[in-house]
């Protein structure tokens, strides 16, 4: 038996995200980076390939935690340590 896509539950699932997972139907999966959707509007901003964990407090890009340092409570992307 096929199982339901975990984000509408209404589809039969047919790709797994490589990111949280998941199953999830055609509709719900960005073919070509392999994650869901979810994943997806989550994604950093830098390099494209993790989850984010903050937002750049300079220009305010998502980030993950590779692609950005620690600015006291906040946190600054690569991007724009390099070019300041
Ligand atoms: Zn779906
Ligand atoms: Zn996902
Ligand atoms: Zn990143
Ligand atoms: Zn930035």
């Amino acid at each position: 038996m096929t199982e339901l896509c975990e984000l509408c539950e209404e589809l039969p699932s047919e790709y797994t995200c490589r990111i949280c997972g998941r199953l999830v139907c055609r509709l719900d999966y960005v073919l070509n980076e392999g994650i869901c959707v979810v994943c997806k509007s989550a994604l950093c901003e830098v390099c494209g390939r993790e989850l984010s964990v903050a937002v750049c407090k300079m220009c305010g890009r998502l980030v993950c935690e590779l692609c950005s340092v620690e600015d006291g409570p906040a946190r600054i992307c690569k991007l724009c340590i390099s070019g300041r």
